[in-house]
């Protein structure tokens, strides 16, 4: 596969891999852009949140709760935190395998830019 992500997925490239299941796994950003930042992919490739909720709707929630357990695992469940997928270049997604980025651990502004 010359899929990022996919790559990560199967162990064929590391990460810091900070949940993993038969769905999905976490781990950190290799450029944070804060300090809690974690991206959450499911193990199946889907390029983006609409086509990997119309494919499989089942493992768009698993997505979204995996987000908030990796929340409550950093610590920034409480003080808050911001989930973010990016979809298409306009948006500035980079990587084609749909990834939920979990941002924390300081005050983030609204609107982003
Ligand atoms: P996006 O630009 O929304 O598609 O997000 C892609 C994210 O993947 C960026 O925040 C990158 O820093 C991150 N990234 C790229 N390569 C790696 C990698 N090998 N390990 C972890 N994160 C990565």
């Amino acid at each position: 596969s010359e899929c990022l992500f996919c790559a990560i997925a199967s162990g064929d490239i590391p990460a810091d891999v900070v949940l993993s299941d038969d769905d999905l796994v976490a781990f950190r950003d290799i450029t944070p852009q804060a300090p809690v930042h974690v991206l959450v992919i499911p193990r199946a490739h889907h390029a983006n949140a609409a086509d990997l909720a119309n494919a499989d709707p089942r493992l768009s929630g698993a997505l979204l709760r995996a987000a908030g357990v990796v929340a409550a695992q950093e610590g920034i469940a409480e003080s808050g935190y911001r989930i973010v997928t990016n979809t298409g270049e306009g948006a500035g997604q980079s990587v084609h395998h749909i990834h939920f980025h979990v941002l924390g651990g300081r005050d983030l502004a609204w609107p982003p830019g």
